[in-house]
């Protein structure tokens, strides 16, 4: 499924903000609630919805809703939860569930030390959040997971992306659509996104050495 890239100048002048290391912790997870509630109105655009009939203060209509309990908002401990307050902000009644896993800084591969999920979570449909797509060893493993407890329908929110995350998730779940604000260049050897933002979580949580 081919990846949705938000392209759009005030988005491109906000992933400047953003990136520049130099931009203070309030203004950065600011820009990452309002980036995070832009791709969540992205991932809904062409979701199902149902009529009702209601009333507006000049006539009857047929307006459209959305069943949200369908969906289930999960962070990816701990960067995705700089996402979360730009979910609220869309969707101020979502269920969340959590997903915890650091990257072993050696072998690059995710580890998994934390999974709490509604317990109805099978058959709902889930919206992942991390806000950096890397290697794609943390999406790869945490759609796994979900797949593995019956969600039949995925799709991944992230603020940047690398060709290589892209290409590893869609390989190895054609079926997740990706959503991000910008696709960057590469990785480092480190497996930093490059050019990037740096460590997400430490930027969102101001625990940068
Ligand atoms: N995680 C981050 O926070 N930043 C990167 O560049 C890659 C992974």
């Amino acid at each position: 499924m081919k990846e949705i890239v938000l392209n759009n100048s005030l988005v491109s002048h906000k992933m400047g903000v953003l990136r520049d290391k130099n931009t203070s912790t309030k203004e950065f997870r600011e820009i990452i609630k309002e980036l995070s509630t832009l791709l969540c109105y992205e991932a809904f655009r062409d979701v199902e919805t149902f009529d009702c009939e209601i009333d507006t203060p000049v006539a009857k209509m047929t307006a459209k809703r959305i069943n949200i309990d369908e969906y289930v908002f999960v962070p990816i401990l701990r960067a995705g939860l700089g996402m979360m307050d730009g979910i609220l902000q869309a969707v101020p009644t979502a269920t969340f569930g959590f997903i915890g896993l650091y990257r072993n800084e050696e072998t690059l591969e995710p580890v998994e030390y934390y999974f709490k999920m509604p317990a109805d979570i099978a058959g709902r449909k889930v919206i992942l959040l991390d806000p950096m797509l890397a290697t794609g060893g943390s999406a790869v493993n945490a759609i796994e997971q979900l797949k593995k407890r019956g969600v039949k329908e995925i799709r991944f929110l992230c603020i940047v992306a690398s060709p290589q995350g892209l290409e590893a998730v869609q390989t190895a779940h054609p079926d997740v659509r990706i959503y991000a604000a910008s696709l960057d260049n590469g990785l480092n050897d480190r497996g930093y996104i490059v050019p990037g933002l740096g460590d997400a979580g430490d930027r969102i949580f101001h625990t940068l050495g």
